[in-house]
């Protein structure tokens, strides 16, 4: 079965890139998945040069010229030497290289190109990390960044945030419910109203409706209750937000088609990773009830259309339960076709996971569930003797 560790450029300037890839590679993983473009974050990193490591947006390696030059957007450079010779260290162990690539959270370039990141039903553009997959100054960023990527030679490009975000606020003292938050969250930008308004959806009156309904919540109605389903957004905000929020996914459907051509063109093939599974369990490891794969489309992410596009997707299975493991893996592999690659994504310690047993368990019912790999994530973020209990999971999934 295969496998990987995920890991930051940071991880392998701070502790050697020799010495890193030793020890993934002692973990029994086939592969690594290393960060080549990443968005800008302040983490705490228990094994690495310095403890609180400050991330900035950019791409891990020389933006190629042909690509880029007649491109409005362009990646924030990074470190650029992080890629030289890193697939020939991980040749020698017998790795595998992936190149995981964040493409549409990318906060230096909205705040430089304010027109491309999304506005909200009020008109407001409050999202500055948030690039609109609609915009075509994004679309063409991303099918460049894909093939930039691709051409390091990685055996995947493993897609982020090609799709749209869900909202985020550092602070709400207005209690938002879900759906409240999943109208905040559509962007009613020129190119989002216009594509919606191609497929029949009367795009004017789905806005009216999200400002007349949010502003309500904003000036002290009770908030939604309940999860968001597409029957209860119908009954709260009516059908014209629904079949809003549903033409979103024709915007990501055809970006992603693109993205993975355009890897493929360059000899790589594409995983895709939707946010879902992530956002439902990130900071407890207790994820919402939905199913990743069920509710995907509030991102605007079809992944039954996406299957027939994408060789590999990768399930953020962030959960301390190994039943929930199991069925987020089933439900993805139901959307996007039996014989798709689905890859679960494991946090090995806090907060989904107190013990090697109950990450033993998770990688076995990831693997039952009908998974072809497991990837952990992520190297520089969990203690070593977090990142010690991975040799038990693959040993028991080999
Ligand atoms: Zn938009």
């Amino acid at each position: 079965m295969d496998s990987s560790v995920f890991a930051f450029v940071e991880d392998l300037r701070g502790e050697g890139v020799e010495r890193v890839l030793d020890r993934i590679s002692g973990y029994g993983a086939a592969g690594v998945t290393v960060g080549a473009v990443h968005h800008a974050a302040r983490d705490v990193t228990p094994h690495g040069l310095s403890r609180l490591t400050v991330r900035r947006d950019g791409a891990h390696f020389p933006p190629p010229g042909d690509l880029f030059s007649s491109l409005r957007l362009r990646p924030p450079a990074g470190h650029q030497d992080a890629f030289d010779g890193l697939r020939e260290a991980c040749g020698e162990r017998g790795l595998r290289l992936h190149g995981w690539t964040v493409f549409l959270r990318n906060a230096t370039l909205g705040e430089a190109h304010p027109d491309v990141t999304v506005r909200d039903c009020f008109g407001d553009r409050g999202s500055p990390a948030d690039l609109c997959p609609a915009h075509p100054d994004a679309r063409a960023y991303a099918v460049a960044l894909a093939r930039a990527v691709a051409r390091l030679g990685v055996d995947s490009v493993v897609a982020e945030s090609l799709h749209f975000r869900p909202l985020r606020a550092e602070r709400s003292f207005v209690p938002l419910g879900p759906m409240d938050a999943c109208m905040f969250g559509l962007c009613f930008c020129d190119y989002c109203m216009r594509r919606a308004a191609d497929l029949g959806v009367d795009a004017e009156v789905a806005r009216e409706e999200c400002a007349r309904i949010l502003g309500g919540v904003l000036d002290g109605d009770p908030p939604a209750q309940g999860e968001v389903t597409r029957a209860a957004l119908t009954a709260y905000a009516g059908p014209d937000v629904v079949a809003y929020a549903r033409a979103r996914s024709e915007t990501v459907t055809t970006l992603v088609s693109e993205v993975a051509s355009a890897v493929g063109d360059e000899g790589s093939r594409l995983v895709f990773a939707d946010a879902t599974g992530g956002v439902k369990g990130y900071r407890d490891g207790l994820p919402t009830p939905g199913l990743a794969a069920h509710d995907a489309w509030q991102l605007g992410v079809d992944l039954v259309a996406l299957g027939d596009l994408v060789p590999a997707f990768a399930v953020l299975a962030y959960a301390r339960d190994a039943a929930r493991v199991a069925d987020d893996v089933g439900a993805y592999l139901r959307s996007v076709g039996k014989d798709r690659e689905v890859r679960a994504v494991l946090r090995p310690g806090y907060p989904d996971t107190d013990s090697a047993d109950r990450l033993v368990a998770k990688a076995r019912a990831a693997k039952a569930a009908g998974a072809s790999a497991v990837d952990f994530y992520a190297y520089g973020l969990m203690p070593h003797p977090v990142l010690d209990r991975i040799p038990a999971a693959l040993s028991e999934i080999r």
